[in-house]
């Protein structure tokens, strides 16, 4: 007895030690504090909460967390909490598009870092993926350095394009057969790519093979519907997303619109999600009416040089092309009633069913990166989409089409933590503007506003230095030109 007695009591003494000596036992993790979540899913906020991230993955959803339990804590000050937005329509400057447009300032190959910043401006407006329709080795290259923790580039999804041989696009692997088609969806398989884009297949039983094998690989199928086939030819099951919803117009007469709604209709049936691309025709109406009031509108800053180039005269086609004013004018109503064509065709095709996606085309002249994925969710609202549906063809339902959704496209435990914060509700907000973006989180990575910005001014004056670098080329081949005239 007296000798267990000690024992018990150094044993009690012990452990009261260890509680009040020994520094509280913190839980690995980042916990975002006092946020607000938008559900798109239930079309709620859900209000004054935090969330814990650890590992890239969201770990919990919970009000009563405190940060003193957590080895890292951000407080979000209020701001809301969506997942990161996705531009699922984009095409990222490469070697081939930069150096055959101005081989001067990129001499091929273009190098990674200068790949890797032309991106920096979808992470500045809270866009943490983006689905490249124009894959090749570059991008799968950029894809893989994307996967680096910490680095400030979108999560790629890319796949190549399956082209008519004959045509004329210098990006596309052709495809005629039934055999190449296969071929190239298997290939495209085992380089990784996440899908196919099917451009204008001449036959439609290529065009169906690629698809069917695209399907059993696992790959999604976006695209263009091919001129050379009827509608209901191009609208097969298993197509996953029509690129653009001018497509649909295709061999519309342009006055019967039941054409147009059993088409929709049947996009609906087929189960294929429709990409509206709003901001297309939108941008080419404002350039055609005022293109210096355009210019000014334009976030500069986070323009890349080509995209800078694109927009302005007389490399802007859209402004030069068109001439006098009365042209103008007519090129003018041209477009903008086909815009609001579109606008109308995309709450026919929301109400009928269709998952909708919000993609930019950017990197096509006047689309612009960062920038257009907000002007095309206020199009989207514009159209007559709430707020929840307009971020959800940003967020979840490009999950979807990815076969995603058990993973990503919404802040809940158990997926991603890809989540941009902003600090006011951006359901509500009738087009965002990147000062909105409050904190952007990648793979569990923060990017505070004060990192942002950083990376802001590193890129914009590296774009600003290529910019004067082309003046300086463009002013001298200009003289060397007026000499020759001479
Ligand atoms: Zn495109």
């Amino acid at each position: 007895m007296k000798r267990i007695r000690p024992f018990i009591l150094s044993g009690i003494f012990a452990s009261l030690l260890l509680v009040s000596c020994a520094p509280p036992q913190r839980e690995p993790g980042l916990l975002i504090e006092n946020v607000n979540i938008i559900d798109v899913a239930q079309k709620r906020v859900i209000p004054h909460t935090n969330i814990l991230v650890h590992d890239g993955l969201i770990i919990a959803v919970d009000a009563g967390m405190s940060a003193a339990n957590y080895e890292h804590s951000f407080n979000a000050q209020g701001a809301y909490a969506t997942a990161g937005l996705y531009d699922a329509h984009v095409h990222i400057d490469v070697t081939e598009r930069l150096s055959m447009m101005l081989p001067e300032i990129y001499p091929a190959p273009v190098s990674p870092d200068q790949v890797d910043d032309d991106q920096t401006p979808y992470m500045a407006y809270g866009i943490t993926g983006v689905v490249v329709l124009d894959g090749n080795d570059d991008i799968l290259a950029a894809r893989e350095r994307a996967k680096e923790h910490g680095k400030f580039v979108p999560r790629i999804l890319a796949g190549p394009i399956l082209d008519d041989p004959e045509r004329n696009n210098p990006l596309k692997i052709g495809v005629s057969t039934v055999e190449e088609g296969r071929a190239a969806v298997e290939r495209a398989a085992e380089q990784g790519y996440d899908l196919v884009k099917t451009y204008h297949l001449e036959s439609v039983d290529t065009r169906n093979a690629v698809i069917a094998r695209a399907d059993e690989l696992g790959l999604v199928t976006m695209g263009h519907l091919p001129p050379s086939m009827s509608f209901e030819e191009s609208i097969v099951p298993g197509f996953d997303n029509i690129a653009h919803l001018e497509e649909i117009t295709r061999n519309w007469n342009g006055e019967d619109r039941a054409y147009l709604t059993n088409a929709l209709q049947m996009v609906a049936e087929y189960d294929i999600s429709l990409t509206p691309h709003l901001l297309g025709y939108r941008e080419i109406v404002e350039e055609i009416e005022d293109i210096d009031a355009k210019l000014k509108n334009l976030d500069w800053e986070l323009t890349p040089l080509l995209a800078r180039v694109y927009a302005t005269p007389p490399y802007n086609g859209y402004v030069d092309d068109f001439g006098g004013d009365d042209i103008r004018e007519r090129a003018a109503a041209y477009f903008g009633r086909i815009a609001d064509v579109m606008a109308e065709l995309t709450l026919e095709a929301h109400e009928a069913g269709i998952m909708l996606l919000a993609g930019t085309d950017a990197g096509n002249p006047t689309m612009l990166p960062g920038q257009g994925l907000y002007r095309e969710l206020a199009l989207l609202r514009a159209a007559g989409l709430d707020g929840y549906d307009a971020l959800a063809a940003s967020t979840i339902n490009v999950a979807k089409l990815f076969g995603e959704e058990e993973e990503r496209g919404a802040v809940t435990p158990g997926k991603a933590a890809d989540i941009v914060l902003f600090a006011r509700n951006p359901v509500e907000v009738e087009l965002l503007s990147r000062d909105d973006v409050f904190a952007v989180i990648k793979d569990g990575f923060l990017f505070d506003r004060e990192r942002i910005d950083a990376e802001i001014a590193r890129v914009s004056a590296s774009y600003d230095a290529r910019e004067a670098q082309y003046l300086e080329v463009a002013s001298a081949a200009r003289e060397a030109q007026s000499e020759a005239a001479e």
